[in-house]
């Protein structure tokens, strides 16, 4: 006699769950890094709510495909967290520049976008037209150590 599909899919739901507190704590697999161990983890949870929520009669090819969509989706969270990382770096950025800038006496206008880039930003002291530039790895000071007002 053959497990009731029931059965079969709290087992299912049981071992996954079991698999992502393994992930999450990392006794099964301490030489995954811990971002790894949480995306495989996160991809596990979303196949299972993803699976939930399958009519009991779906065709096997469906529910591949229910799982294929999780998998992006997880991707899709993850590469949120990096560019939310990249902002972050950028704003400390321009802080730390801008901190710098006024010491020197310049007096910076808007953060412009560098044409053609989503990540990389300058700004022009209204005063001497010197300018500084930032993207997520670091940030240039191209200004004169005192600010010294052009006449243009
Ligand atoms: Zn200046």
């Amino acid at each position: 006699m053959s497990k009731a599909v029931e059965v079969e899919l709290a087992q299912l739901k049981t071992s996954i769950n079991y698999l992502v507190g393994l992930l999450e704590e990392g006794s099964l697999v301490e030489r995954f890094d811990k971002s790894t161990r949480e995306e495989i983890a996160f991809v596990l949870q979303l196949l299972l709510s993803k699976v939930k929520d399958l009519p009991s009669n779906i065709p096997e090819h469906l529910v591949q495909a229910t799982a294929v969509r999780a998998i992006i989706g997880a991707s899709e969270k993850f590469t949120k967290v990096e560019q939310a990382d990249e902002e972050e770096h950028i704003a400390r950025n321009m802080r730390e520049i801008e901190a710098a800038a006024s010491i020197q006496g310049h007096d910076l206008g808007e953060w412009e976008e560098v044409a053609g880039s989503a990540i990389e930003y300058q700004a022009t002291c209204r005063q001497c037209g010197g300018f500084v530039y930032v993207n997520q790895v670091s940030a240039y000071n191209l200004l004169t150590d005192d600010c010294v007002r052009v006449q243009m």
